[in-house]
């Protein structure tokens, strides 16, 4: 796709639960505020049997439309379906996930009366297209450049599908930065004494579905990311699991019944623990209410914020488990750290604050920066810069603004006997380009198969394959002699692309990490891009006959008011009677019709209407 770089650019922060966009305006950013006036939206996405809903109206019917409703793409993005984290998240989803192509996990729903397929690429996509749109009503314009947030500890894959992701949505990817970094951007933006001294800083980032943990220098104006640890799979959505997973046992014990193959309970009884859990970071006891859960039972139940720490002990200790990994890999002790900067909404927790200070050997926590915005708001400071938007003032500020990330993952080749050999060991600063001289192992040996992996492990059987290739036409020598030069080069998204070259041919082949990992081609998401255009004109038309047939039932009743308050000439009266009689019974039988057919009744009823209320 045409980088073009017209127009404002966008920061969106592409949440598991929540999604946030923002913008640079003037010298200030702007978080955008959705139609309901809120600064997150819901990364959700409902279908129907005639529309497809997004956000908050997706959210608000959940527990009605509970298989067709989906949330957490996030954590199917760039996954194998075999995948354990996989396998055990789809247990507590009431939505099919089932096995696509390549082992590709696909969501299944049931749309406008027909069985669809999605990956998760897709329905990140939508959710993305909403947070564009959701910036083009603030901003009055289309938006088409965006620098879009992945979690700093996302693999290859994740990163590739993200931006698929973006690209299915039509959207011009300036960047894909990372989340904590981001935060780290918001954080050190206008504050003088990073400008001024030297700053360590660690960033704590706690969402619905991952934590991410990075350790940056901050010196005047230049974020260098030192190191980066975390979970892709370890957050918000699992401390609800386990409060589930609580309450099914209670209503087992109480009502010898169970719910747990019941979604639309599950689904009900989750949004009553998630609203628990948040009520517990302030208040010690919470109440869960939820009418008529299952086979006419009301559910009563209440948890105290002792319990839930106990149901979650292990897990918010993990929370933690990256932070030392961090400084470790960072060559940095903890009495370093300037400010540990907590992010995501989950890091509001206290339990999980208290387990941070108490690492801190009782430090005092960052919480200046907005949990839940954060990320956003730096984005957006980052996609102004890259568009080269940003008013005077701010471009004077980010100018010198200089961002270092790192890789999260070593990446490297398989060598004999299964060996991994790394080439970019993890926290490498990126853009990278590393190179590694190879020979063959057998005389004559005019082909070589190169297997690229990434991971910590010693044998890749234990670590993530990306891709492989085969480089051939080698030149005919005995074992050892050939010179294969394998380059590893990482661009600035940290998406990762291979080249062997046999140094006496001169011969290369090169993978941009792609299909083998199961990523989706350029031809398929041609495709998806056709297919979203589509449905994005699907929902345009559903709107619009909703809104054509309102007007038309609301114009019909204005009229019938009109003949009650009015004193028309008989002869009128009967006219006007016979064409609302007429109307109704016509809207009667054409509730779906297009569009235009209601727009064209109402314009009867107009030049009816008009000229005899101006004669009355
Ligand atoms: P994020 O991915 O940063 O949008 O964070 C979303 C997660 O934060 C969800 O799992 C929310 O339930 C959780 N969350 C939001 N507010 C709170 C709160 N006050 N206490 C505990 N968890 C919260």
């Amino acid at each position: 796709m045409d980088i073009t770089r017209e127009g404002p650019a966008i920061g969106i922060d592409l949440g598991t639960t929540n999604s946030c966009v923002a913008v640079v305006e003037g010298n200030q950013v702007t978080i955008i505020h959705n139609d309901q006036g809120k600064f997150t939206t819901p990364s959700c996405i409902a279908f129907t049997e005639s529309e497809r809903l997004f956000g908050e109206a997706a959210k608000n019917q959940a527990p009605r439309n509970p298989t067709n409703t989906i949330t957490d793409a996030k954590r199917l993005i760039g996954m194998r379906f075999s995948d354990p984290t996989v396998q055990s998240d789809i247990k507590f989803w009431p939505f099919r996930v089932v096995a696509g192509p390549k082992d590709r996990p696909m969501i299944t729903v049931q749309y406008q009366g027909r069985e669809m397929h999605y990956f998760a690429e897709e329905i990140s996509s939508m959710i993305l297209m909403k947070m564009r749109q959701i910036a083009e009503e603030y901003l009055g314009c289309p938006v088409t450049n965006a620098v879009i947030t992945v979690p700093a500890y996302f693999n290859d894959s994740q990163r590739q599908a993200t931006k698929d992701a973006g690209a299915i949505a039509g959207l011009n990817i300036l960047r894909l930065t990372n989340e904590p970094t981001a935060a780290a951007i918001a954080y050190g933006f206008g504050q003088n004494d990073c400008s001024r001294r030297m700053k360590t800083v660690l960033v704590f980032d706690l969402g619905g579905g991952t934590v991410d943990v990075s350790l940056l220098i901050i010196n005047k104006g230049r974020f260098e990311v030192k190191a980066t640890a975390g979970d892709t799979h370890l957050g918000g959505e699992d401390f609800d699991n386990r409060m589930v997973d609580y309450f099914v046992e209670e209503f087992k014990m109480k009502h010898r019944l169970d719910i747990s193959s019941n979604f639309r309970a599950l689904r009900r009884l989750r949004t009553a623990c998630e609203s628990a859990k948040c009520s517990l970071s302030t208040a010690f006891e919470a109440q869960i209410h939820v009418d008529v859960l299952y086979e006419g039972i009301d559910f009563h139940s209440k948890i105290s914020r002792v319990k839930f720490e106990e149901l979650n002990k292990d897990l918010f200790e993990k929370c933690i488990d990256p932070v030392g990994i961090c400084l470790k890999d960072a060559n940095v002790d903890k009495e370093s750290i300037d400010d540990v900067v907590l992010v995501g909404g989950s890091s509001r927790i206290p339990k999980v604050q208290m387990l941070l200070q108490d690492f801190f050997n009782g430090k005092e926590l960052c919480k200046r920066i907005h949990p839940d915005e954060a990320i956003a708001y730096g984005a957006a400071l980052e996609a102004a810069k890259l568009n080269g938007n940003a008013c005077d003032q701010v471009w004077e500020k980010m100018q010198d603004l200089v961002l270092v990330d790192v890789t999260p993952l070593s990446l490297g080749v398989q060598v004999e006997d299964g060996e991994m050999f790394v080439i970019v060991p993890r926290n490498t600063p990126i853009p990278t380009k590393k190179e590694k001289a190879f020979t063959t192992y057998h005389d004559n040996q005019t082909t070589v198969s190169i297997k690229v992996y990434e991971g910590e492990r010693p044998a890749t059987f234990d670590n993530n394959l990306l891709g492989q290739f085969k480089l051939s036409g080698i030149r005919r020598a005995p074992r050892g002699i050939p010179r294969i030069i394998e380059c590893f080069e990482i661009d600035e998204n940290g998406i990762l692309t291979v080249s062997a070259e046999d140094t006496s041919t001169q011969h290369k082949e090169k993978i941009t990490i792609t299909n083998d990992k199961g990523r989706l081609s350029k031809k398929e998401i041609d495709k998806m891009m056709r297919e979203a255009e589509k449905h994005k004109a699907e929902d345009d038309k559903y709107r619009r006959r909703i809104k054509a047939k309102y007007q038309l039932e609301n114009y019909i009743y204005e009229m019938n008011n009109a003949m009650v308050r009015v004193n028309f000439p008989p002869k009128d009266r009967t006219k006007i009677e016979d064409a609302i009689k007429r109307a109704m019974r016509w809207l009667e039988r054409n509730q779906q019709a297009e569009p235009s057919a209601f727009e064209r009744k109402l314009k009867e009823l107009e030049t009816l209407w008009n000229p005899l209320t101006l004669v009355g």
